[in-house]
This record gives C-alpha cells, sequence and structure tokens, in this order.
C-alpha cells in the first residue's frame, strides 16, 4: 500500500512538473512571437514612413525583410503560425496567437 501511495504522489509530482514545463514552454514561445510582431510592425512603420504607404495599402513579408535586417528571413512563429502582415492600419497577426489583448 505504501508502495502505491509513493508511486502516485510520485507521479502527481512528474505530471505537474510537465504542466508547469508546458505553460512556462508555451508562454516563452508566445513571447517570442510578439517580440516578432513587434518588429515586423516597428519594419512595417519604417516602410510605411519612407514610401508614404497609406492606410489600407498592402505590404508583404518580403517587402519588410529589407527593414528586419539580417535575421529578417528568419522571422517566424516558434509555434508554427503564419504571418500576416495586413494593409496598413491593421496589426501584424499570428494565424497560432492572439495578442488582442495586449497594448500596442
Ligand atoms: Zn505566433
Amino acid at each position: 500500500m505504501q508502495k502505491f501511495i509513493y508511486t502516485a504522489v510520485f507521479l502527481l509530482l512528474v505530471s505537474a512538473g510537465s504542466i508547469i514545463f508546458i505553460k512556462l514552454d508555451k508562454e516563452a514561445k508566445r513571447k517570442t512571437c510578439y517580440e516578432n510582431i513587434q518588429r515586423l510592425e516597428e519594419a512595417k512603420r519604417k516602410f510605411g514612413a519612407e514610401y508614404g504607404a497609406g492606410l489600407g495599402s498592402h505590404i508583404t513579408l518580403k517587402v519588410l525583410e529589407t527593414y528586419l535586417g539580417e535575421k529578417g528571413k528568419e522571422i517566424s512563429c516558434p509555434s508554427g503560425g503564419e504571418y500576416s502582415i495586413n494593409p496598413v492600419g491593421q496589426p501584424v497577426t499570428c494565424s497560432v496567437h492572439s495578442f488582442e489583448k495586449e497594448v500596442r
């Protein structure tokens, strides 16, 4: 019986540990994605200012690559989401993460 209790407690600790780990991992990926979106937004702003792209102008990720520097081509969601640059005036979005609650 005692052995069973030890096993049960052990399994409980392991599962609690993995839940915490998964949560932290998910949170870290979300944070990276948010930072990527911030970089894309910044690039979008720079492009808009330079080319006078008004509200509703369509901008592609390809166009923004020059504003993202060396690592521009590697910018991707760690959870495998796809970024939508969206027209000027609309925020950059990720197909996996939603950042509507965050202040932009
Ligand atoms: Zn994402």
